[in-house]
């Protein structure tokens, strides 16, 4: 068995490929106009070598991201290809869901294994001011989510980003989509990166909230980088992702690509390398090198301010 390991010890097994920083939401934490003039995607090729490189450095756990990942019209053709990639063990996509319903049978058959759904909040006035940027794009996400359970996708996750002043009301809402759906709904803290440096003044939130609003929520443990919870006699979980207040550095196991070709082992550093022409070999030897140089945390706890330049849109969360 191949391992990766950083400089703290940590394992790495797991790589966040954005494969486009288009997008067709305008999340206000996370679309930032002066980043996205130049949108870029990553072509089938750089993903293929991409992917092989980090399989052969010890990755097995391969999410494709964005921007977002079902603008591409070769999405199912990516995803058939990084599946015939010996060593992939598991390929999951993370959406806003808009293009989703009429690809889940196509996605389900190229072989990828899970979703991550992005829902922000279940009121189409809240969602339309907090993604849709005014516009009039829609999605029925109860429609949706019970359409992914049908189509055979196990363990759906939901990511909910906590927005004082937008969602925080709907927060029992949210955990009542686990009463009947084996599902888990993770609520995210906002993190001060990008458009949402200013953002954060107003409008972050600590997760702990949800257990203020659910008391009966029970402990479950971590999974990942999430403490779980759950109600009694629901069939799903909730999840608390808490990079501000409670941050999970000590558990990191990924790194990230963007859709221009730079690695990032820190999602909040400002170090950024390309690997944008080189062979596969050269690919794999940037990856560990870059790897070992990975810093042990980032400081948003103390600093509540992101080290990196970009916004989430063309890092791919
Ligand atoms: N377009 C896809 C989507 O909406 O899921 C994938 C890309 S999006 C950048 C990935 C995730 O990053 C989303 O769940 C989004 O809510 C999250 N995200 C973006 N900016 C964030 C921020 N400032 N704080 C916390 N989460 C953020």
């Amino acid at each position: 068995m191949l391992y990766l390991k950083d400089g703290f010890g940590r394992k790495i097994n797991y790589l966040r490929l954005s494969i486009t920083d288009r997008c067709n939401f305008k999340c206000i934490y996370c679309f930032d106009d002066k980043y996205n003039k130049n949108k870029t995607d990553l072509s089938l090729n750089d993903i293929i070598k991409i992917v092989r490189a980090s399989v052969n450095c010890g990755i097995n756990k391969i999410r494709l991201t964005g921007g977002e990942p079902l603008i591409r019209e070769d999405i199912i053709n990516i995803c058939q290809n990084i599946k015939k990639i010996n060593g992939v063990e598991e390929l999951s996509i993370t959406t806003n869901g808009y293009n989703l319903m009429n690809l889940l049978k196509p996605l389900k058959e190229s072989g990828l294994d899970r979703i991550n759904l992005s829902i922000d909040s279940l009121k189409s006035d809240v969602i339309s001011k907090i993604a849709f940027a005014n516009s009039n794009l829609s999605v029925n996400y109860p429609q949706l989510i019970d359409s992914i359970n049908k189509c055979g996708f196990k363990n759906l996750k939901i990511n909910t980003v906590l927005l004082k002043g937008y969602n925080t009301d709907e927060i029992k809402d949210f955990v009542e989509l686990t009463h009947y759906n084996n599902l888990t709904v993770r609520f995210i803290e906002l993190m001060p990166i990008g458009p949402s440096i200013d953002l954060f003044k107003t409008c972050f939130i600590d997760s702990t909230c949800v257990l203020k609003v659910c008391s009966e929520l029970k402990p479950l443990g971590m999974d990942g980088v999430s403490s779980l919870y759950k109600m009694d006699s629901y069939m799903g979980n909730v999840g608390l992702i808490s990079p501000v207040s409670d941050k999970f550095c000590r558990f990191c196991n990924r790194i990230r690509i963007t859709s221009d070709a730079k690695i990032k082992t820190c999602l909040h550093g400002s170090s950024e390398v390309s690997i944008l022409g080189l062979s596969e070999k050269a690919i794999e030897e940037t990856i560990k090198k870059e790897v070992l140089n990975k810093p042990y945390s980032h400081n948003l706890d103390l600093k509540k301010k992101s080290n990196s330049v970009r916004p989430m849109v063309s890092i791919g969360g």
